[in-house]
């Protein structure tokens, strides 16, 4: 297995060329005269070139500047296809984009180019409620996707923490998991993606139905190996979550709840917990106390039954209630946006020299969490998540880490690898590297069917050497 690579200090090599102005001027007349919404003006191609990826001080510098040529917002499949055809003939790169929340410049356009805003898909095309299957566009948020479903008393399985800002695209192509990772594992995991439909970088460009098998190659692959322009997802039956937080004076106890409550019969749907520190950084809901530094905090979302025992559960854990909504009637900061990146994004916004690591934690996990308190004292703040990883109930981490240079961050990675962690690196920019490290033949194999010229997202899949 090759071993995932070091920090980047460069952008990859081998990217197209930008696009001349003879090539911008030609596409950009074809597209209009195709009906296409052209977005010009230097400030909306600004905003449609950056994405979150400040939160990483190694991606910031490598990133910051790189700029889309032209932007285009397509409204029907068939004006993808009208982009895709004229960016494949005129040999310009073309990077779709969502809401732009991802994290390690994923819809960052590394060689200029084109940047399709993939915003004006977003349509709810099928629901089927015998199968809670549904399809929709790639463009619409999670959030008016998630309103719809409540209207048939579906959910959807997972949701990022940027649930009211992110779209589905978006989140199939360079997500991973979030709220309802604790019951349901992550978006990679077959079952959750049904199937795509997907517009080819071709001169003539197709328009492919990919069932569930053909979907998973262009499942978190950055948008570099084809244009998603609708999603057939599986969904779970709506419950009415409690929104729990649970203050515990010891990390032990705090830890061990952490590990025992997913373990039991208990209907959750998201278990955070946030070392004391981290809980004294965040914004809390109106209603809930604010922490004060000393306790540690489970949150929890549990079904109203589960939250009954969790109440009488509590004495023996030894922990305490400290406050209890249902969500979507609470007031303030909803949980939701409490936990997975939201933790790093509100820390970060009162003390910007954090940035953070993402990890699944080695078993048994107290040791290792031990041995990296040890050796890096508060420099390493610790925020965990309960999730489901290959069937089995595990600790990811999402700590927060003291900035002090690339060789430190390097060194703390190289630590978590040795105790046994396995790492999902937020500060590199291609697909492989963020996930294992390894080149996924099958998404390289996708790439050459549906991108020949390697003009989609160039830069971003390590595996495509042209
Ligand atoms: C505060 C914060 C919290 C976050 N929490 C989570 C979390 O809990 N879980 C999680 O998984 N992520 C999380 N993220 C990352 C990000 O929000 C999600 O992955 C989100 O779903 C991305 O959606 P987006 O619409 O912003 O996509 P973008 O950032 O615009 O794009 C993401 C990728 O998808 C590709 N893409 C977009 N549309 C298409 C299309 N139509 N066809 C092909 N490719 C396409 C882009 O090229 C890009 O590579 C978080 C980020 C932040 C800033």
């Amino acid at each position: 297995m090759a071993l995932p690579s070091a920090l980047p200090t460069a952008l990859p090599t081998g990217l197209p060329a930008p696009a001349s102005a003879e090539q911008l001027a030609a596409l950009g007349a074809e597209l209009a005269a195709a009906g296409v919404e052209l977005l010009e003006r230097p400030e909306q191609l600004d905003v449609l070139s950056a994405d979150a990826f400040v939160y990483s001080p190694v991606l910031e510098p490598l990133l910051l500047g790189r700029r889309a040529q032209l932007g285009v917002r397509p409204r029907s499949a068939e004006q993808v296809r009208a982009v895709a055809a004229a960016c494949a003939r005129h040999g310009v790169a073309l990077t779709p984009r969502g809401a732009g929340t991802g994290n390690y410049g994923q819809s960052v356009p590394l060689a200029g180019g084109v940047v399709l805003d993939g915003t004006g898909l977003n349509r709810l095309r099928s629901f089927d409620p015998a199968t809670g299957v549904v399809t929709a566009e790639p463009g619409i948020l999670l959030a008016e996707l998630e309103r719809q479903l409540a209207a048939h008393g579906r959910a959807l399985r997972l949701l990022p923490s940027t649930v009211r800002s992110a779209t589905l695209g978006g989140f199939i192509a360079g997500g991973s998991g979030g709220i309802g990772s604790l019951r349901w594992g992550f978006l990679r995991d077959p079952g959750h993606l049904l199937g795509l439909e997907v517009v080819t970088l071709e001169a003539e460009p197709r328009l492919l139905q990919l069932d569930a098998l053909e979907a998973q190659p262009l499942n978190h692959a950055y948008g570099s190996n084809g244009i998603l322009t609708a999603i057939r997802l599986a969904t779970a039956a709506a419950v009415p979550w409690q929104q729990l937080v649970l203050g515990f004076d010891a990390w032990e106890q705090a830890l061990a709840a952490a590990q025992q409550l997913p373990a039991m019969a208990l209907e959750l749907n998201q278990l955070a917990l946030l070392e004391a520190p981290v809980a004294a950084l965040l914004p809390w809901p109106s209603g809930c106390p604010e922490a004060d530094g000393r306790s540690h905090r489970l949150l929890l979302l549990a079904a109203p039954a589960a939250a009954e025992v969790i109440a009488g559960l509590l004495p023996g854990l030894g922990g305490q209630l400290i406050w209890q909504a249902p969500q979507g009637e609470s007031r303030g900061i909803p949980l939701r946006e409490l936990c997975w990146n939201h933790t790093t994004l509100h820390v970060r916004g009162r003390e910007p020299g954090w940035t953070y690591l993402q990890l699944l934690l080695p078993q048994p996990e107290p040791p290792a969490l031990a041995a990296l308190r040890q050796a890096w004292g508060d420099d390493l703040l610790w925020h965990l998540e309960a999730v489901r990883s290959f069937g089995a109930q595990r600790l990811a981490a999402i700590p927060l880490v003291r900035w002090r240079g690339p060789e430190a961050l390097q060194a703390l990675i190289d630590h978590c690898r040795e105790l046994g962690a396995v790492l999902f690196n937020p500060h590199v920019l291609t697909v492989e590297d963020g996930g294992l490290g390894v080149v996924d033949a099958d998404q390289v194999a996708a790439k050459r069917a549906y991108d020949p010229a390697g003009l989609l997202n160039p830069g971003k899949l390590r595996g495509w050497t042209g």
